[in-house]
């Protein structure tokens, strides 16, 4: 069965229609301000920050906490997986 994740908050779906008919709990904007968006790149064993390098082994625990060199600011965002 094929997995779809949600860049932001890493929330798995089995189709991309599913994944982002829903809202997103970790959404940028705020909580539910807006639906899951598809994580376009491969299934890995770590992903990794694209703005700090910080590694986590799923997407769900990368965007758990604050990002140290977010472009908004420092804090100002959640890490964020590179593809
Ligand atoms: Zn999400
Ligand atoms: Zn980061």
């Amino acid at each position: 069965m094929a997995k779809y994740y949600c860049e932001y908050c890493g929330t798995v779906r089995s189709s991309v229609s599913s994944l982002t008919a829903s809202s997103c709990h970790r959404h940028p904007l705020g909580t539910n301000k807006g639906r899951h968006k598809l994580y376009e790149g491969s299934e890995k064993a770590k992903y990794t920050c694209k703005y700090c390098g910080t590694q986590r082994s799923s997407i769900s625990c990368l965007t758990l906490s604050s990002c140290h060199r977010h472009p908004n600011g420092t804090n100002k965002g959640k890490h964020s997986p590179a593809l």
